[in-house]
């Protein structure tokens, strides 16, 4: 059987300030459980595509102007991010952004904040997101502006789990991290994948390491998707392997 579709972009358009035409017609398939990635080089359109899907473009005068957004079916372009987040989507920006005079456990509660389940449900998770992320327990009780800039991607990505997402769009997670880390943090969205049948599309300018961890991918060329396909067509096709692994 066919996987289903969680989140459809149909065709879409972004311009900022009224004139600069970022997105030219953009249309994806993220399939549910699945890790899709987006790839393509700098300035290809990579953030202005998540956070068109998420609806943060409006504090950087961006807007959709052609095309549609769908989740589980429903159109969700004109829903506030919050709004978005209660349904089940949520964006971990690219650089981290950490509160950094929390600590790293007071960082992961804010996560929790679009929840009415209650304090027993949040500490559950919390529990849970300790488990994926060992280190995190050892530095919860640091100032968050003090740990690591690995350390501050998983601070990030674990706020991010602690409002019990469906899927997490999450930008550029290799940025300025050392490949040992980098390695890291894509085994932890693997088990959370697994683990937690959390939803990812992910945008990576890495990507050799992106193909070996996505199960579909989108390569994004000057607001365009080029190409296409499973991580292992995308991995084997001559073109990403001139252009995108430096190898051929
Ligand atoms: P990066 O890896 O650098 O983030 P990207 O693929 O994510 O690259 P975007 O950040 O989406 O690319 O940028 C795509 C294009 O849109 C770039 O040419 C960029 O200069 C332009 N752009 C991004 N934000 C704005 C903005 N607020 N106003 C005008 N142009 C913008």
């Amino acid at each position: 059987a066919a996987t289903e579709t969680l989140l459809e972009v149909n065709n879409i358009e972004v311009i900022y300030n009224h004139v600069i035409l970022v997105l030219k017609g953009v249309s994806l398939h993220v399939p549910k459980g699945g890790i899709t990635a987006l790839l393509g080089g700098n300035g290809a359109g990579k953030t202005t595509t998540l956070k068109a899907i998420s609806n943060l473009l409006q504090s950087e005068r961006g807007e959709v102007t052609k095309g549609s957004i769908l989740y589980r079916g429903e159109r969700v372009q004109d829903l506030d991010p919050a709004t978005l987040v209660r349904r089940g989507v949520i964006q971990v920006m690219e650089g981290r952004h950490c509160f950094e005079h929390l600590t790293v456990e007071e960082n992961l509660l804010t996560g929790a904040y679009t929840r009415t389940d209650g304090r027993a449900a949040i500490m559950d998770d919390l529990e849970m997101v300790y488990t994926y992320f060992p280190r995190l327990r050892e530095r919860r009780k640091s100032q968050a502006g003090y740990t690591s800039g690995g350390e501050q991607q998983m601070v990030a990505m674990g706020r991010a789990l602690m409002s019990r997402p469906e899927m997490i769009l999450l930008d550029e997670p290799s940025m300025g991290l050392a490949p040992q880390l980098v390695e890291q943090i894509f085994e932890i969205v693997r088990a959370v994948n697994e683990g937690e049948g959390v939803t990812f599309l992910l945008a990576e300018q890495n990507t050799n390491v992106a193909l070996r961890y996505a199960h579909t991918g989108y390569i994004l060329e000057s607001g365009r998707v080029v190409m296409e396909g499973s991580a292992q067509e995308l991995r084997e096709n001559p073109d990403v392997k001139e252009f995108y692994l430096g190898m051929s």
